[in-house]
């Protein structure tokens, strides 16, 4: 990794309800996306992402409990990591609600896209749909769910339960 590169990561997070944090290091921090239902490999699903608040480039490397009464109480991993490659002006797309990306990482690798919804009234707002592009890295979901058949952490090789119970 070279110190220019731009480091994103997703954290499995056994909050009040389980969810994947999708986060793309931007301008010196984490922007980042709860992602309910996980990244998906397979080009034809769409995943809500819902934008959050950004996080600190450090508490990309955080992997414990929080503890309960405190904001995000539960236990996460870092289910995935690595580099982050835009396709074009990065905060350009992050601004318009278009982002296309490479990523370089243990799980997810190859072009990815993250597009922000307008609701309704056609503004915008914190909901966007994050999918696979299609190239060599996807997979069709029926055949391959890298949530059920990678479902660790790339640092320790625990899983949530694991880090949950460890660290209570
Ligand atoms: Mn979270």
């Amino acid at each position: 990794m070279n110190k220019s590169d731009l480091r994103f990561v997703v954290q499995k997070h056994a909050a009040r309800t389980l969810h994947y944090d999708f986060r793309l290091e931007m301008e010196g921090v984490l922007k980042s996306w709860a992602v309910p239902k996980g990244p998906c490999l397979d080009p034809s699903v769409k995943r809500l992402a819902v934008e959050v608040e950004d996080h600190t480039v450090e508490f990309g490397d955080f992997e414990g409990v929080i503890a309960q009464g405190q904001y995000g109480a539960g236990a996460i991993i870092v289910w995935d990591r690595g580099t982050w490659h835009p396709k074009g002006d990065s905060l350009a797309g992050y601004r318009t609600g278009r982002l296309t990306f490479e990523l370089l990482g243990e799980k997810l690798r190859g072009v990815w896209n993250l597009a922000r919804m307008r609701d309704q009234a056609g503004r915008h707002g914190h909901q966007w749909l994050l999918t696979k592009e299609q190239d060599i890295e996807g997979r069709e979901l029926s055949e391959y769910d890298v949530l059920v058949h990678q479902p660790a952490s790339v640092i320790s090789g625990r899983t949530v339960a694991e880090v949950s119970e460890a660290d209570a």
